[in-house]
């Protein structure tokens, strides 16, 4: 590496080098170009002609699969392998043992080193090891940009200049705009080897030090005012702290690497291990561990851990593979505007962070990091999951002026909000709020809202990393109760399963798995589960009202056997002297269709009930809501579904029970409104849309709506929406 010349004969000398000391027949290096192909470098052993001509696409052959998969095949036979693609330009007929390894840097795949040997043989774990030590070296001579321009890697050419659109998907909603800042915190690692392994386990060990208390910093920072966060970065701090993430460091080290090589081959096995789990929560804690190994290499280099400094923007968007959660933390919030991710999943830490700062989010954008230069500019449009890169001057103010209305409607919303929510015919409607985690509470007193109408328990399930006892639900449940400051807080009992898993949950597999094993039917298989949650819940509200609510009932029987849990959990309550609820009340949500023709029997048994429209809208038209392909295919106003909502208003209000909705479709202005307008006087919805609805129903004539719908439920359209927005405009009502 070190040697003089041109780095086609560094990387000549280097693949003689390994066939030697590896005692291998052949050596040979594949470097990424442009569109997913690998070049045949160099090579010792094969055809010297093949050089620059034998090309692979990523997936093909063994080669193309270790960088497919970013991980070593090691094989006694290659030629036998159903993979094995022959080249008669190689001439590699003769060989038969075949061990190749990525070349990774900074995660990605940039080429691949292989050996191979006439003779068919297993190789053992230290010689994969070895060519993976190497391939290191080699991914820095690829990466020093001699070999083949990097600007070909980023595919800076006129094309990709020009403005461009990438789609992705949402994961925060809202618009922000900036300058891209690209996050690869990338350090060159300069020595691979070293001489003295105690002193480089003895810098190992301050650098964890080091890390350790940045860490703890963070976390008293961020732990005293926003309580989630510090959950997170609890869960985040064990991984810095795991056992044997840092033993494997300390072995390679004791193996002869410096301590940076080390942290980096340790990350790359992690790479290539977890990158192919299918497991979400498997993957996400890859990123954590990215983040973290970063951290290390920092403190290692001894350089400042604020991943930015003084050098920001002042409006800036950030790019990036992934991020951690202490990552993203690091940067100065004030100037964030949006986070663009290549991968990212919507339960992600990173993602429920970004949500609780109000950071619009869109992910898995593909290629992302190699469209985008430093410091273009960049729009990320959250609400409809798309970036646009170097948007032309059209595109950028229409954005700007959106954002621009978006605060303008915040600033007079701080005049609405203390105005009540009372239609222009004198109506009152009640506006709850959707919450899920402990920092959407505040938004309860900001937006006046009139109490939680859905409080959805699983989210803190989802960001931890084991099942929560029930000392960890009291307290997040107390919390929740402590902030409403008295106001109501409808708990709903765990809603998991279909697209919602837990880390520590077993998957399963399910064809179906929005008609599967998922919420209440879990909760009643698993009655010790439920019964902890509400045991929680009980004691969380001793001397406090508290309000239960069962997802996912399908029939009576269902809410009467996860009733007579919740009479258990009472009974035991006072058993052991513990002050009981000063009043209980019990509802459902109205999600499965079958539920609509037993209300006679329901109504009777519940306090209230709170339609979850994401839900019902997919059952009732049979049409999966995490399939793009039914993306609006049915309507929430369509007239079946009016018709839903009109016999659940006259049941519920004839048995005196309290009926809401708590689906998104409540915090859509236009939604919001027929809803009111079939006869809805309470709904549930998500704080950013607090304003435009009271907004819009403060300019509502009620009566007048409900003259006009009654003319539509019967009417053979799609969906009345066109015809109520026009209503909306003909008589000046903000939708
Ligand atoms: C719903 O189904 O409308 C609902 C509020 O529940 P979730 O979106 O959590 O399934
Ligand atoms: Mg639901």
């Amino acid at each position: 590496m070190a040697g003089s010349g041109a780095a086609q004969d560094r990387l000549d000398k280097i693949t003689k080098t390994i066939a030697h000391e590896m005692a291998a027949d052949v050596c040979s290096c594949y470097v990424m170009r442009a569109g997913e192909v690998l070049e045949l470098f160099a090579t010792i052993g094969l055809n010297q002609d093949a050089v620059h001509k034998t090309r692979m696409r990523v997936g093909e052959g063994l080669i193309g699969d270790v960088a497919a998969h970013a991980r070593p095949i090691a094989l006694a036979n290659a030629q036998s392998h159903p993979n094995f693609a022959y080249r008669p330009e190689t001439g590699e007929d003769p060989f038969h043992g075949f061990l190749a390894v990525p070349i990774l840097r900074g995660g990605r795949v940039r080429g691949v080193l292989a050996i191979q040997h006439a003779a068919r043989r297993d190789y053992d774990e230290q010689e994969v090891e070895t060519l993976q030590t190497i391939a290191m070296v080699v991914a820095e001579l690829v990466a020093a940009g001699e070999l083949v321009d990097s600007r070909e890697l980023s595919v800076a050419n006129d094309l990709v200049l020009l403005p461009s659109r990438l789609e992705g998907s949402s994961m925060n909603r809202g618009i922000g705009i900036g300058l891209a800042v690209l996050h690869r915190p990338q350090l060159t690692i300069r020595q691979m080897v070293a001489d003295d392994p105690e002193a480089e386990l003895a810098r190992l060990r301050d650098a964890v030090d080091g890390m350790h208390s940045a860490i703890d910093q963070l976390l008293i920072a961020v732990g005293q005012v926003e309580g989630e966060h510090a959950e997170i970065m609890q869960t985040y701090r064990m991984f810095a702290s795991d056992r044997g993430w840092l033993n494997r460091i300390r072995e390679a080290i004791r193996s002869g690497l410096t301590a940076e090589a080390a942290v980096q081959r340790v990350q790359n096995d992690n790479r290539a291990r977890l990158s192919q789990a299918s497991d979400p929560y498997l993957r996400d804690r890859l990123h954590d561990l990215d983040d973290i190994t970063n951290r290390l290499l920092q403190h290692l280099a001894g350089k400042p851990v604020t991943a930015v400094g003084g050098t920001l923007p002042d409006e800036f968007v950030l790019v990036a593979r992934n991020l951690g959660p202490a990552e993203l933390l690091d940067y100065d919030r004030r100037r964030l505007r949006g986070l663009v991710l290549e991968e990212g999943a919507a339960y992600s830490h990173v993602s429920i962070v970004a949500r609780a700062l109000d950071i619009p989010v869109v992910g898995q954008c593909a290629d992302v990091l190699n469209r985008v230069e430093p410091l273009d500019s960049l729009i990320v449009d959250g609400d409809h999951g798309q970036v646009f890169i170097r948007p032309s001057e059209d595109i950028q103010e229409a954005f700007t002026r959106s954002v621009q209305a978006r605060q303008r409607r915040i600033a007079e919303y701080a005049t609405l909000r203390d105005l009540p929510a009372v239609t222009r015919d004198g109506t009152p409607i009640k506006i709850m709020l959707n919450a899920g985690l402990l920092i959407d509470l505040p938004h309860l007193h900001a937006t006046g809202a009139d109490g939680v109408g859905l409080y959805r328990t699983e989210i803190p399930f989802m960001v931890r990393a084991s099942y929560p006892d029930v000392a960890t639900q009291l307290e997040t449940y107390s919390k929740v109760l402590d902030e409403a400051k008295g106001k109501p807080v409808v708990f709903r009992t765990l809603d998991v399963g279909g697209d919602k898993t837990l880390p520590y949950f077993p998957e399963l597999g399910e064809e179906n798995p929005a008609l599967g094993w998922r919420a209440i039917r879990i909760g009643l298989d698993r009655p010790a589960m439920l019964r902890k949650q509400l045991r929680a819940m009980l004691m969380a509200a001793g001397g406090r009202e508290l309000r239960v609510m069962f997802p996912m009932v399908a029939e009576v029987a269902e809410l009467d056997r996860a009733r007579k849990v919740l009479d258990l959990e009472l009974a035991r309550l006072a058993r052991q002297g513990h002050k009981a609820p000063a009043s209980l009340q019990v509802g459902v949500m109205m999600e499965v269709p079958s539920l609509l023709f037993q209300l006679d029997a329901l109504l009777p048994r519940i306090d209230f009930m709170s339609v979850g429209s994401n839900d019902m809208l997919q059952y009732l038209f049979a049409s999966d809501r995490g399939n793009p392909m039914m993306n609006n295919r049915y309507d929430l106003l369509s007239p079946a579904m009016l018709r839903v909502l009109k016999l659940l208003v006259e049941k519920c209000g004839a048995a005196g029970v309290n009926l809401s909705l708590c689906g998104e479709m409540a915090s859509r202005p236009l939604d919001a409104m027929a809803l009111l307008g079939v006869g809805l006087r309470t709904i549930s919805l998500s704080a950013p849309a607090f304003f435009d609805v009271k907004n819009m129903l403060r300019h509502l004539d009620l009566r007048e709506l409900s003259g006009f719908l009654d003319r539509l439920y019967d009417c053979a359209d799609h969906s009345v929406r066109p015809r109520l927005r026009d209503f909306a405009r003909d008589r000046g009502i903000p939708v």
